[in-house]
């Protein structure tokens, strides 16, 4: 009696480097490779159409490459404590293998999908592979999770890491397995007009390659750059097109000060999956308590000119007209315009979370919830909250001094000049006129005064850490 394996894909959507499709293709005869389309998910707190959309072409991408070895993707819906279990017992399956994740959701809803596979008789099996190292291991000298970035980093350095994998050469599916089909929509030229980049895994792996064929040894002098400086591969990273694992060992293989540089980043997304493992409250609330009385305000008409933007800041409204336009933004922008909201708006960081996890195709709750904090000054590797508050003129000054990407992402701003481009309000009546960009009619008027804002921010913070 042949034995059968199922293999219930999340954010894993590749098939080289996936220990638990490799340990199913190597311990069974047939394998079912599943994806369960949870309407919970799909339609939850950041329900968001261009994640869906990459997702659905990622899914079919990786529909192609099972086929390619004789499989396919068998599609199903509901919930998945309900699906998998029976779709385990409709092949008679041993096992189910996955990759564990670590959000609060996804661990309960992997502690009830082991559940009903126990009821069931059949066994749970998680695997590593979203992460470079197994994140559930480092700890501080005195047995603590880990809450700083750089003790972390050293930790993770020395942690053991599992071999590469190559792709299983053959997908032997159970007869008869109905493989059911993907939804059309969304379709990601539908929800963006320029997405930043093309789902699946032979286009994270062809971006990766590319990569690594040169750009990556820039890395440690340009990756501030706004245009081009870094991988652009966190899309991929974030829905498992290409393996994280894969991605640090490769770049390890090529060396150099670049390579070294971006696999300490790739430290930061294992840092910041440890630290909602060991934390799951941080989903909702400031990590450090004294900021969880943090006075916001409330105002819906700012958060939407930041939104859509509209602030007068031209290094924040690129930023965010990039994210809208392309499900993707620059680290450097993202920073700027998370300051901006939280310590210039003076807006939940949460409302930002909110936006960001909607819009990026990136957008996962470790790295998004992570970064937010971080920039709100509310999370784990603190530092002085007067120390994260940006001031987007002299950034733009200093990451776009030519006004590239600026110009590339708010073009009626294209003919300011340059000493005007990162405070267009300060030119003349004639100055706006001959550049054809009168503020307050074709460009908005800055809607807040950075500095004066940021001394209220300080006053906020400040009354929030010493209550
Ligand atoms: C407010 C805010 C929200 C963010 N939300 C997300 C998010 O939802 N998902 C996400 O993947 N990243 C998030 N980031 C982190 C970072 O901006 C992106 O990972 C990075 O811009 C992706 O571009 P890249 O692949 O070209 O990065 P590269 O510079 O090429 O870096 C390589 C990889 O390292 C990882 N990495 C780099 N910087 C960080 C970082 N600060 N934190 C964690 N991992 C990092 C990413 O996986 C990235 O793909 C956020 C940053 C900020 C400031």
């Amino acid at each position: 009696m042949p034995s059968t394996a199922v293999v219930w894909f999340r954010r894993d959507l590749r098939v080289h480097d996936h220990p638990a499709l490799a340990a199913a293709a190597e311990g069974h005869d047939r394998v079912v490779p599943l994806f369960v389309l949870d309407e919970r998910l799909l339609h939850g707190r950041f329900e968001s159409g261009p994640r869906t959309a990459f997702m659905l072409g990622s899914l079919r991408a990786l529909d192609a490459e099972l086929r390619r070895r004789g499989g396919a993707l068998c599609v199903r819906s509901g919930r998945p404590e309900e699906v998998v279990a029976q779709v385990a017992a409709a092949v008679g399956a041993e096992a189910v293998h996955w990759t564990s994740d670590v959000s609060p959701f996804a661990r309960r809803r992997d502690d009830a999908v082991t559940a009903a596979l126990r009821d069931a008789g059949v066994h749970g099996r998680p695997h590593g592979g979203n992460h470079c190292a197994d994140v559930s291991l480092p700890r501080t000298k005195a047995g603590r999770p880990m809450t700083v970035f750089t003790p972390f980093w050293k930790a993770w350095e020395r942690l053991e890491r599992r071999d590469v994998l190559a792709a299983p050469e053959r997908i032997r599916l159970p007869p008869g397995l109905a493989p059911g089909s993907l939804p059309d929509g969304p379709r990601l030229e539908d929800e963006l007009p320029a997405p930043f980049c093309a789902p699946g895994e032979p286009a994270g792996r062809a971006a990766l390659d590319a990569w690594l064929d040169g750009p990556v040894d820039r890395y440690a002098d340009r990756h501030d750059d706004l245009i081009g400086g870094t991988s652009g591969l966190s899309p991929h990273l974030r829905w498992g097109s290409i393996s994280a694992r894969e991605v640090e060992a490769r770049a390890r293989e090529r060396g150099g000060e670049g390579a070294a540089a971006f696999v300490r980043q790739l430290a930061w997304r294992d840092f910041y999956a440890h630290v909602l493992l060991m934390h799951p409250g941080n989903a909702r609330l400031e990590f450090q308590a004294r900021y969880r009385d943090l006075q916001w305000d409330d105002d819906d008409e700012l958060l939407q000119a930041w939104c859509d933007g509209r602030t007068g800041y031209p290094l924040v409204d690129a930023g965010m007209r990039q994210l809208a336009a392309s499900g993707w933004m620059h680290n450097r922008a993202r920073m700027v315009v998370g300051s901006f909201l939280t310590k210039n708006l003076h807006l939940d960081w949460r409302r930002g979370e909110w936006w960001f996890g909607r819009m990026l195709l990136d957008g996962e709750p470790a790295q998004n919830n992570g970064n937010w904090q971080w920039i709100a000054s509310t999370g784990v590797d603190p530092a002085p909250y007067f120390r994260r508050m940006f001031n987007p003129v002299l950034q733009q000054q200093k990451f776009d001094p030519g006004g590239v990407y600026v110009r590339r992402w708010v073009p009626e701003l294209a003919g300011v000049p340059d000493d005007r481009l990162a405070e267009p309000w300060t030119m003349s009546a004639g100055q706006q006129r001959a550049a054809g960009c009168v503020i307050g009619r074709d460009y908005p008027e800055p809607v807040v005064d950075h500095a004066i804002e940021r001394r209220a921010a300080l006053e906020r913070y400040r009354a929030a850490g010493s209550a």
